[in-house]
């Protein structure tokens, strides 16, 4: 079915994003990411000149101002993921889904003046660090430390799965100011490259998303600023990164749904292309009552991603709503995308093929931004009535 939640303005953009696709998002591009475990910076400052990354910045910073609209964003997943480039639309949604709407919707007039403009342009990239070798979903029991000195703040501790982490220029990073666990224990504070004491580790190898780092961080007596404190208040990281999880969890969900619209079109290409016992793949039975199956998969996914798109818009999009489209997208998503593989036979587990590398990065989907069974207790608890 037709969808029906863009308007012109989308499409015009949407334009422009296959303008880039055609000109940056080449094989050999993508080839270069994926042997050097990161994305060029080249790459995202022509993203930045086109447009296509800062899209939540307001435009009195230079962005595109659509702070509440995410359909440009989902325009952004759906053309860049549809070009097998999983790792460029990743580093593009950790810059627009998980650094930015920080300072945008929480940081001080000061914060935005200093980094928005650049952000916008892809010379500032940022990571969001939350996770800690010792703790994940219970990020409560993280142990990075931030304490209080005159002018600043002292940071000690260790990340690790950040992503971005290596190419980033700033970290949002989640702190611990206070004693115990309670909500107001915990800080956001933006740590800077270079400043003394702050590593940026090792690059982790992983089963997917190649092109995009992901790494490690430490902080050794790293003096930060107070001006770094997001928000300039102590005391509200919980409730910050609470109130932006919502956003970053629908964002996964989206790039499922791009991920599986891609691989229903590859894997329709491949088998008409393909033949077997003197007949197309396509021609079998069995692959068109997958394909069928599939095809009604991504229709339900789209049905759904467009209802969270339009709640997002409108401020209506819950904590729980966002959890349960999460996990119910990603293991569309994961089904979906082992039906193409299967059909794919052979070539469908070699890396050269879109297929293969959107299954191995679809994997993380279920994990990151919290684990689907994290996603399943929010959602519990609120059909329990349990908070
Ligand atoms: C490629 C990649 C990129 C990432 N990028 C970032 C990033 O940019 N920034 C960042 O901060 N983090 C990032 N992460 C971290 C990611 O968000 C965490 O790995 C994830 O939240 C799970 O935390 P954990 O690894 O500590 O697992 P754990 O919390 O140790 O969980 C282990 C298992 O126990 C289950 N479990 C835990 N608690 C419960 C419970 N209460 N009920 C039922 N089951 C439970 C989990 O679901 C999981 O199956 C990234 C991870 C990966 C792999």
């Amino acid at each position: 079915m037709e969808r029906d939640i863009y308007d012109e303005d989308h499409e015009a953009f949407r334009d422009v994003v296959k303008e880039f696709v055609k000109r940056y998002v080449t094989n050999e591009a993508r080839e270069k990411w994926d042997a050097d475990g990161e994305v060029d910076r080249a790459t995202m400052l022509a993203a930045g000149e086109s447009g296509i990354i800062g899209l939540s910045v307001p435009e009195e910073f230079g962005g595109a101002g659509m702070l509440q609209d995410y359909r440009f964003r989902a325009i952004v997943n759906e053309e860049v993921i549809r070009a097998g480039a999983g790792s460029l639309a990743g580093a593009f949604g950790i810059q627009d889904d998980l650094a930015i709407p920080y300072i945008v919707h929480m940081g001080t007039q000061a914060q935005k003046e200093k980094w928005l403009p650049r952000m916008a342009t892809g010379e500032v990239l940022g990571a969001l660090a939350m996770t800690e070798p010792g703790a994940g979903s219970d990020l409560r029991g993280i142990k990075t430390t931030a304490k209080k000195v005159d002018g600043g703040y002292i940071v000690n501790g260790a990340k690790t799965f950040i992503s971005s982490g290596k190419t980033a220029d700033i970290v949002v990073t989640f702190v611990k100011t206070g004693e115990g666990n309670r909500p107001d224990a915990f800080s956001i504070l933006i740590v800077e490259n270079g400043m003394e004491g702050f590593d940026h580790g090792k690059k982790l190898h992983k089963m997917g998303f190649q092109g995009h780092d992901t790494a490690e961080l430490s902080f050794t007596d790293v003096f930060v600023p107070e001006e770094n404190l997001i928000s300039g208040e102590e005391g509200r990281g919980f409730i910050q990164l609470m109130m932006n999880l919502p956003l970053e969890r629908m964002s996964i969900g989206v790039a499922a749904a791009a991920a599986s619209q891609a691989a229903l079109e590859w894997t329709v290409a491949y088998t008409k292309d393909r033949e077997a016992f003197g007949e197309r793949i396509i021609d079998f039975q069995n692959t068109r009552f997958q394909l069928a199956s599939i095809a009604a998969d991504v229709e339900a996914l789209w049905a759904y991603t467009d209802r969270a798109l339009l709640a997002y818009k409108d401020k209506k999009l819950s904590a729980e709503d966002a959890a349960m489209y999460k996990f119910w997208a990603t293991e569309r998503e994961w089904e979906i995308l082992d039906i193409g593989v299967q059909l794919h036979g052979g070539y469908g587990y070699i890396t050269e093929y879109p297929i293969a590398r959107a299954f191995l990065d679809a994997r993380v989907h279920r994990i990151y931004g919290g684990t689907n069974e994290i996603m399943r207790d929010i959602v519990s608890r609120q059909i329990a009535g349990k908070r």
